[in-house]
């Protein structure tokens, strides 16, 4: 690849943002990050551990306790995180160059996140403004109310495969609601997480409300969620990762978020539209080079039409335009990390055993060198096999063929996850029947994964615990207290005054627990 276009002004190092000051790890530590296209270093990050994750929590809580933005008003928070919206999209194209370049998603799926990062500030800027929390009256006895507050240092820890959008994700709720954060973005991919210093600072979030500590999860991830000053974790990244931070947070009993992986179902029933269908199918898996949580990447086909759809899956799967993550043109770019790659690579082979491989199979041709999968399907799968069961997180689909909507629910839900499902019929009653009984935490009917950000957002079973997205992540991030005042004489059940026996109970009486 000659006419490789690499951006300008890429740094050769980065380092830790700590109250507002970029800054080493403690002990000088470095990691190398990769150009996943040539597998080759091109970036030195700080290694943070202990020593970096406590500056950063101190600072962090200095920024709770005695800065001004917990106590700010709405709307002047939401005007500085409108200003983050505005200059995310105002550098949208630098931000998914850079993106690109780290992560090897093609260019135009990077633009798309970036543009999505910026959303994600705006929308909860909007949210906390509108946002209103309930009163309850009793007519002339008591008012309640709910103080929201926000929690204090929340710890944010995020993964590779969309790392910009997905840090937003979380800084956007965590910071409209007043908290202060520190970030510990993915070591595969730290480069565009660096950006957001710059950015804040010019949106004029105050000093010590954003911290940034890189390095390895059993590092600095696992320094983090064992801080005492840190009572709230919201973790994206794989399921077995989320059992180990559940333990280490147990002792503390912190709150957490977990968005975990995901094995999830796409089912299409012969009335399907099938060339949307096959559409949707080949973007839900080929799409973010298949590195995708809600990925469709098991394909439940109805006998009478299965045969024509493999067919014809098979085909399009072959046109996926692999390339440079850099060419607009490019549909598929490079894995992100040659240690992924091996893993994604690893099960095309166990694929082959178990499956009948109709597309890809290995490296594309003309990609000798890179972390370049060629768009891989295989059908027939069964059940048991392991490229049906386990998470892969590449670019290779399993299809199976079902004969009854009793076989494609049981199908569908025979998996430890249970993320995203999708599902394409025209019979009105059974797209709604079948949503409503997979075991999915989102469901998307005749539709691709195109998300309205007021809805919930999570997994069940494996894939995750507890939702964010939209009010609910204005939930997890605060507190919700309760007020209680007697507006008339206050209600005593009188002890000790006389020698008569108790009034008998009453509602008025204070509450039992
Ligand atoms: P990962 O679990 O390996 O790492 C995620 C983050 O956790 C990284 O920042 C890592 O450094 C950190 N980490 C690792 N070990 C840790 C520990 N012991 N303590 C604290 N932090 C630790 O995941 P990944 O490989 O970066 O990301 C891919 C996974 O993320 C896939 O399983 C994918 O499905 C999942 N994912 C889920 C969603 C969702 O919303 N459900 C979205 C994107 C990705």
């Amino acid at each position: 690849m000659t006419d490789r276009h690499i951006p300008a002004d890429l740094p050769e190092r980065i380092q830790h943002y700590i109250d507002g000051e970029f800054v080493d790890s403690a002990d000088g530590d470095t990691f190398e990050v990769l150009d996943p296209v040539t597998n080759e270093t091109y970036l030195q990050a700080a290694a943070g551990k202990k020593a970096d994750i406590d500056r950063a929590v101190a600072a962090a809580k200095r920024a709770f306790d005695e800065g001004p933005w917990p106590k700010m008003v709405a709307r002047d928070r939401s005007r500085i995180l409108h200003r983050i919206a505005d200059i995310v999209e105002s550098r949208d194209t630098r931000l998914a160059e850079l993106e690109s370049f780290d992560s090897g998603l093609p260019i135009t799926q990077a633009l798309g996140q970036a543009r999505r990062a910026a959303e994600n500030f705006r929308f909860f800027a909007d949210l906390i403004v509108a946002q209103h929390d309930n009163a309850f009256k009793v007519p002339g006895r008591q008012m309640n109310y709910v103080n929201r507050k926000p929690i204090g240092v929340a710890g944010l820890i995020t993964p590779w495969n969309t790392p910009f959008m997905l840090e937003s994700w979380k800084l956007g709720p965590a910071l409209a609601t007043g908290n202060t954060v520190v970030l510990k973005p993915a070591e595969f991919t730290p480069l565009s997480a660096s950006l957001w210093a710059g950015i804040f600072e010019e949106a004029g979030l105050p000093k010590g409300v954003f911290n940034l500590v890189n390095g390895l999860g059993e590092d600095a991830g696992d320094a983090l969620v064992k801080h005492p000053d840190v009572p709230l974790i919201s973790f994206t990244g794989e399921s077995r990762t989320g059992q180990i931070i559940f333990g280490n947070a147990a002792p503390f009993l912190k709150g957490l978020s977990m968005e975990l992986g995901g094995k999830s179902p796409a089912v299409v029933f012969a009335d399907a539209d099938l060339d949307v269908a096959i559409d949707a199918c080949i973007f839900g898996v080929f799409s973010l080079n298949g590195e995708r949580c809600t990925a469709g990447s098991r394909i439940l086909v109805e006998r009478p039409v299965y045969d024509e759809f493999v067919e014809r899956y098979a085909a399009q799967a072959k046109r996926v335009k692999v390339g440079d993550p850099q060419d607009p043109t490019t549909e598929v770019g490079a894995l992100v990390h040659p240690e992924h790659y091996e893993k994604v690579m690893s099960y095309v082979e166990i694929g082959k055993t178990e499956g009948r491989l109709v597309a890809g199979g290995g490296r594309p041709e003309g990609f000798p060198t890179g972390n370049y999968v060629a768009p891989t399907v295989f059908a027939d799968v069964s059940p048991d096999a392991r490229i049906f069961q386990e998470e892969i997180f590449g670019p290779v689909v399993a299809i199976t063929p079902f004969d009854s909507e009793e076989e494609a629910l049981a199908l569908a839900n025979d998996t430890k996850y249970g993320l995203a499902a999708y599902v394409w019929t025209n019979d009105l009653k059974r797209g709604h029947n079948f949503a409503q009984a997979v075991e999915a935490g989102m469901v998307w009917l005749n539709s691709n994964n195109v998300r309205d950000l007021r809805t919930p957002f999570g997994g069940v079973k494996a894939s995750g615990l507890g939702h964010e997205g939209g009010y609910r992540s204005i939930d997890f991030y605060t507190d919700q207290q309760s007020v209680h005042i007697t507006l008339g004489e206050p209600h005593n059940p009188t002890f000790g005054k006389s020698a008569h026996a108790p009034e008998e109970p009453s509602l008025d009486d204070p509450d039992p627990r």
